[in-house]
């Protein structure tokens, strides 16, 4: 995606511009000492450092931030958030970048979208996640044929060492249904 494609996208979408400057101010107190960095465990594949991101974000170099995959490699893990020494939401800021860029450029983050509803749909039937299952759907929501091939010697691995298992699809427990609906009540 071109520079130019990323420029003044947030101020024509009012939801996502609303949820960039929540997440702004939820970070402005950023004193970039890199804890967040050094206590990421997916840093090391990110293009540029949680404290590098935030610091973008904060010099109003959104465009900078939206083509970086730093926020959509956050796993979520927390660790930066109980590690930061200001206090900072910083997961929830993450998530709220996901959430800007899915809705600000669907077409670009179109295979993250999808890979994320698979997981969370998943998390919400059977309260864990089924591997295979959740690859099946995701595959199948993307309709790209060739994807599958690029993960098949990672599945083959991963078979072998009995960490993948194939089970037939239920309607699982779903006790984490009213939980999930409560929460989407919450975001409103
Ligand atoms: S740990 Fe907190 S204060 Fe330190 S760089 Fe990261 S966000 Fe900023
Ligand atoms: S919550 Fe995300 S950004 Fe923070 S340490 Fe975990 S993976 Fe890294």
């Amino acid at each position: 995606m071109a520079l130019s494609d990323v420029r003044e996208k947030p101020a024509a979408r009012p939801e996502a511009a609303r949820r960039l400057e929540q997440v702004k101010d939820k970070v402005a107190a950023c004193i970039q000492c890199g804890t967040c960095s050094a206590s990421c465990p997916n840093a090391e594949f990110m293009d540029m450092t949680p404290r590098r991101m935030w610091r973008a974000l904060l010099a109003g170099r959104v465009e900078t931030v939206f083509l970086s995959q730093t926020f959509i490699l956050c796993a979520s893990c927390y660790m930066c958030t109980l590690r930061c020494p200001r206090g900072l939401p910083l997961t929830w800021a993450m998530a709220g970048l996901k959430q800007a860029a899915f809705s600000l450029y669907p077409d670009r983050f179109r295979r993250s979208a999808l890979f994320y509803r698979a997981f969370m749909d998943n998390i919400r039937q059977y309260g864990r996640v089924r591997e295979m299952e959740m690859m099946t759907r995701y595959f199948l929501a993307l309709k790209h044929p060739l994807v599958p091939l690029g993960y098949t010697s990672m599945g083959i691995r991963l078979m072998a060492k009995h960490k993948l298992h194939l089970r037939l699809p239920s309607a699982g427990p779903g006790r984490l249904a009213p939980l999930f609906d409560r929460a989407g009540r919450q975001e409103g």
